[in-house]
């Protein structure tokens, strides 16, 4: 599942090939995702110049000069590709991804929007979580999708004050209040498992019996294992600036997500990695040095 830096690097992979072009023409292949497309979904793109690119938690908005803005949601496996020889293939065709009757491959390919210059982007997703909606871009923070969000992890409006206010008399466990999105916005399991782990801190230790001290110690281990799989995914763009590809899966080493049963790695520890289930996910933790 795409976390905040896969996101991120989706989001800056997309950036050459969208920000300041013109959609010359949009299509949806089928009427939902996860939810139903708006109305006139391909209508309302088609013709439009993205005036930005940004990212909110884990959802990218391209503002629109029509005074909207799309947003995309990967969900659970959706994946954007990108097709810069599309006007080689077919000028003005959508022939690179896209039999008009939904037939062979790329049947999972839902959403497809060509740019003037004639390069091909295509959202697809096989297990249809993912979301696309048009919302009006001057109130975007009022919507219903980031209205009750918290503060970026990688802003300045993240601080030790805000993390200890959050877990003042939260009777959850901190894997749990970290992953509440009103807490701190797009922090997902995996890299709260890895931020938990390299500030020693068990999963299970309920939130508020944190000490203040270790919170403000928290804050920065989590910006930097969000920023360390930032750049590696940024690493993984380069790697094909200039030719095609998917964007936003790249090869990343975690210290302690999915090593159950593997030595901690942790200098003096001698622990092993092990694998609980809290609220449905799976957490890894070494029980020996997070405490
Ligand atoms: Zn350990």
């Amino acid at each position: 599942m795409p976390e905040l830096p896969e996101v991120e690097t989706v989001r800056r992979g997309l950036e050459p090939a969208l920000t300041d072009r013109v959609i010359a023409r949009a299509h949806a292949r089928r009427p939902d995702l996860r939810v139903p497309l708006p109305p006139n979904f391909a209508g309302r793109l088609t013709g439009r110049r993205v005036t930005a690119l940004r990212r909110r938690a884990k959802y990218i908005l391209a503002d629109l000069d029509s005074g909207e803005t799309l947003v995309i949601h990967l969900g659970m496996s959706g994946r954007i590709t990108i097709h810069s020889d599309q006007a080689k293939v077919k000028p003005g065709g959508f022939a690179h991804k896209m039999p008009e009757d939904g037939s062979g491959d790329g049947k999972h390919d839902h959403v497809l929007l060509e740019t003037e210059d004639g390069t091909l982007i295509v959202y697809t997703d096989h297990r249809r979580f993912g979301l696309m909606t048009l919302i009006p871009t001057h109130s975007w923070t009022e919507d219903a999708l980031f209205n009750g969000l918290g503060p970026e992890p990688l802003s300045d409006a993240f601080t030790a004050a805000h993390l200890v206010a959050a877990f003042k008399g939260k009777k959850t466990p901190i894997k749990s209040a970290l992953l509440d999105q009103r807490v701190v916005a797009g922090l997902g399991n995996i890299y709260v498992c890895e931020a938990l782990f390299r500030a020693h801190i068990s999963p299970k230790r309920l939130a508020k019996s944190l000490s203040p001290e270790r919170v403000a110690r928290l804050v920065p281990v989590i910006k930097k294992v969000l920023e360390e799989a930032v750049a590696a995914g940024g690493s993984s763009l380069r790697d094909y600036a200039h030719t095609d590809g998917e964007l936003g899966y790249f090869q990343h080493r975690f210290r302690v997500y999915d090593r159950a049963g593997k030595p901690c790695g942790t200098k003096g520890c001698k622990g092993q990695i092990k694998r609980i289930v809290q609220a449905g996910r799976s957490t890894f933790y070494c029980p020996s040095c997070q405490k």
